[in-house]
């Protein structure tokens, strides 16, 4: 390593008490980042010191999301994240000139997270989510080596080809030992724009089928913490970066996502 000094990670210090979250998915597509943003601007809006870590280098959606434009600023040797709608947010993507194709690799990866965690300048968090790449990749494991009390939310559709991945991804957190705090259901369901009626265009079950798949192979209760409904106002937040809970705090998605937030 060539007499590289060890980085200090705060979070990971004997009596931190920042919470540090990962939030997986077995494959992409599955609302992952668009439940991290809106879970941490619930979060606070309830008035906690919340921070966003967007590692998600293949997708790195989240300052988008979050209508953030302009990248961190340095001061000595911290870096400096910026700050939308009252979340820290630091992303791969300002790291990466304009939309070039990622092509990191895994030790590039788990530099790049260790950095993150080391080098920005969090300060006090209450909260930290990672928005974690989709898959069983290594980057969980090294969340779990760089932090060993952060915990897992996994996200999955009803459909059950996300919900195998999806349990695969949980599982990993047998492996490195660490707690599943529970399974959001995404597009759980399209709630019919005539009647009450609502449509499963993905299937159903599936959030409760790794909720309970989970339980059984972690050994602690995995419990299913949020069913969000499809709605076109949460694509369209994501894309114009004002987070649904934020546009439209009263809708049905929005109070399922605060849900997530006031159990964490
Ligand atoms: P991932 O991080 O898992 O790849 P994203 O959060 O980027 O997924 O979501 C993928 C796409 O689906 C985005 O365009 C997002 O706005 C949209 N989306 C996610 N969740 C919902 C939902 N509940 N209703 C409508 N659109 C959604």
């Amino acid at each position: 390593r060539g007499g590289t000094p060890t980085r200090v990670i705060p979070f990971a210090q004997p009596g931190s008490l920042t919470r540090v979250y990962g939030v997986a998915s077995g494959k992409g597509g599955v609302g992952k980042s668009s439940v991290t943003v809106n879970v941490a601007v619930a979060m606070a809006q309830s008035g906690l010191k919340v921070g966003v870590l967007d590692a998600d280098i293949y997708g790195h959606s989240v300052p988008r999301m979050f209508g953030i434009d302009r990248g961190p600023t340095q001061v000595d040797k911290m870096i400096m994240p910026p700050q939308a709608h009252g979340v820290k947010v630091i992303s791969t993507g300002m790291f990466t000139r304009g939309n070039a194709p990622v092509t990191w690799r895994g030790p590039m990866l788990h530099r790049a997270l260790e950095q993150f965690l080391s080098d920005v300048f969090w300060g006090d968090l209450d909260v930290l989510l990672l928005d974690l790449p989709p898959g069983t990749g290594d980057i969980a494991i090294s969340l779990a080596q760089l932090v060993p009390s952060s915990e897992l939310l996994v996200v999955t559709t009803p459909q059950v080809a996300a919900t195998e991945v999806a349990e695969r991804a949980g599982t990993i957190a047998a492996q490195t030992r660490q707690n599943v705090v529970g399974v959001l259901e995404n597009m759980a369901y399209l709630p019919c724009p005539h009647c009450d009626e609502r449509i499963d265009l993905f299937g159903a079950g599936g959030g409760a089928a790794v909720a309970e798949r989970l339980t059984t192979v972690l050994g602690h209760d995995v419990p299913l913490l949020a069913q969000i409904p499809l709605d076109v106002r949460l694509r369209e937040g994501g894309d114009a970066g004002v987070p649904l809970v934020v546009s439209d705090p009263d809708c049905e998605a929005s109070k399922q996502l605060r849900t997530v937030a006031d159990r964490l």
